[in-house]
């Protein structure tokens, strides 16, 4: 979900691991443009390797059917390869200079600003301007010395309890097991999905705590800057354990990709599903709960906060809380549903993942409670109305957009979508075992409409979520501020979304060639029909 500014780009140079080991210099990258068509001339080459002759093996093995209905083909998830073949889909290495400093651009930038953005809230009103004119008129160091959040023990040491607590309940609570989708090597891995549950006791827990009094409602925005550099501390560690793994003890050989520099390795990830264990997924346990369970807790925290400065919750901070309320339990409702995005099927795991995920997520997405807590601006009734509808249409267009191509991917295509029987247009792929794969892409319904509808819901959600802060300002009573703080959300996900129209796209063309050009043909538009 917290997919960040991913610098992937298709079809470029490979290069070779900087950092080589025994396993990676089996691995050494000999031919990473090999696409799906000359793995096909590659086919008989490869039936002799090691690799193959795995797969052959365990192609015994028959189809099952997962319990998220999906049918599982058979796969071998313990196949290793002796040769590096990388499918025109995967993502490609990108060692040029251009790469390499946009990401320790991105590496060196986003934290300060998150940090900004935190002292624009606590110490400015919300104003960015002032922070910037702040830090002319003081001089860097007199500024970090007087703002930058603290390092604090009880809050560095509240956050490992509370990923651990979370390592405990995704661990510990009963799951129920699915599967993603293939990746470029051909690997098919089961999940255990209990999100659900996790975030249920993870937030009756809070409300018992509170309740009881053994933690303050508002424990999280009390503490919040502390936890703010704890977030860091993690969102910078992890990345770097999932580097070192990824070339100590990789969990899959032929699902890494190397692109000769450390720095975008570091940030775009090597191994693509890293694990410890046959349970512990890393991408999916740290995209989907540290963070994105707290984001409801933070809102709720945020919003007592807001009660402990000015004695009232206001409207807008309640529409705030039920429209992120509205994604996050989705998002656990359909779980199984994130094994077959972009993050998961496409990703690799590096920092902008984990830092994404464990910082940027916690930080900006729950930026408009934030800033309502200490800035109580409220809606009409009129406002509260219109924003809390427009919201609900757009969860209600991202939840069934997304459920349409569920059901047709489960189906094969076998399925009704707004009445009629599923349009769809089969697609064949290659992975790097050189296997051939069919799958269909889905051309009627939303999907029928324009190709990523999904993100246009999300997109609808977002701007009503920060026009409840956002707006809220201008019919309340208090002192009028300008600031486009309460709206960063909605941006970060427009300039998100826009590039992954784009991102993913190429990548689809690349996995799916002329099929997939068929498709964009029948369904011309990206996101907004006659515009994008
Ligand atoms: P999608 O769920 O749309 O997945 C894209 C993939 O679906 C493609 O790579 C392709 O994968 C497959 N696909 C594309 N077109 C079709 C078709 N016509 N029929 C069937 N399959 C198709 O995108 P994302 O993973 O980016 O996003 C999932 C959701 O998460 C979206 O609703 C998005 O708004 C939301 N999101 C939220 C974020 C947040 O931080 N809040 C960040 C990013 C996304 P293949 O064919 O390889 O299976």
């Amino acid at each position: 979900m917290a997919n960040f500014f991913s610098t992937s780009t298709v079809g470029e140079k490979a290069l070779i691991d900087p950092f080589p080991t025994a396993a990676s210099t089996m691995l050494q990258v000999k031919d990473e443009k090999e696409s799906p068509k000359s793995s096909k001339k590659g086919k008989s080459a490869k039936s002799k390797s090691p690799a193959s002759k795995g797969a052959v093996a365990n192609g015994k093995a028959k189809s099952t059917k997962s319990a998220n209905g999906a049918v599982v083909p058979a796969v071998s998830e313990k196949k290793t390869a002796n040769e590096h073949v990388n499918p025109s889909w995967g993502r490609f290495n990108s060692g040029t200079w251009l790469g390499v400093i946009g990401c320790g651009g991105i590496i060196a930038i986003c934290p300060v600003l998150v940090i900004l953005i935190n002292i624009a809230l606590f110490h400015f009103h919300g104003s960015l301007i002032q922070v910037f004119v702040s830090l002319y008129n003081l001089g860097p160091t007199a500024f970090t010395i007087k703002y930058a959040p603290h390092y604090s023990q009880t809050a560095t040491l509240g956050y490992v309890a509370w990923v651990v607590g979370q390592i405990v309940l995704y661990m510990g609570l009963p799951a129920k097991i699915c599967y993603g989708q293939q990746t470029p090597a051909g690997h098919l891995l089961p999940y255990h999905i209990n999100g659900m549950s996790a975030w249920v006791v993870s937030h009756a827990a809070y409300a018992i705590g509170s309740y009881y009094g053994v933690i303050h409602p508002s424990l999280i925005a009390r503490n919040w800057e502390g936890l703010i550099v704890a977030f860091n501390m993690y969102g910078f560690v992890l990345p770097l354990f999932a580097y070192i793994k990824a070339h100590l003890a990789p969990t899959h050989l032929d699902d890494r990709k190397f692109s000769g520099s450390i720095i975008y390795d570091y940030y775009m990830g090597i191994e693509f599903n890293p694990r410890i264990g046959k349970w512990f997924d890393f991408k999916l346990f740290h995209n989907g709960r540290p963070g994105i369970v707290m984001w409801t807790l933070i809102n709720l925290s945020f919003a007592a906060y807001q009660y402990e400065l000015h004695g009232y919750i206001t409207k807008s901070m309640i529409v705030v809380n039920i429209l992120h309320a509205y994604y996050v339990i989705d998002f656990f409702i359909n779980e199984d549903w994130y094994l077959r995005t972009i993050d998961i099927c496409h990703d690799h795991y590096g920092f902008y993942l984990a830092w994404g995920s464990m910082v940027w997520l916690p930080t900006t997405y729950t930026l408009q409670a934030q800033y309502l807590a200490r800035n109580p601006y409220d809606l009409s009734n009129m406002g509260t109305a219109i924003l809390l509808a427009t919201g609900t249409f757009g969860y209600v267009v991202f939840r069934l957009v997304n459920n349409q191509k569920d059901l047709a991917r489960k189906t094969q295509g076998d399925c009704i979508i707004w009445g009629k029987k599923a349009e769809v247009i089969k697609a064949k792929y290659n992975t790097a075992d050189g296997k051939e794969h069919e799958t269909i892409l889905l051309c009627s319904g939303w999907w029928g409409v324009v190709r990523h509808a999904n993100y246009l819901g999300d997109l609808i959600l977002s701007y009503s979520e920060c026009a409840a802060a956002g707006l809220a300002m201008y019919g309340g009573t208090q002192e009028w501020t300008f600031t486009l703080l309460p709206w960063t959300y909605a941006i970060f996900m427009t300039i998100l979304l826009i590039q992954r129209c784009i991102r993913d796209e190429e990548r689809c063309s690349g996995k799916y060639g002329k099929t997939w050009d068929e498709y964009c043909n029948k369904v011309r538009w990206r996101l907004i029909p006659g515009i994008f």
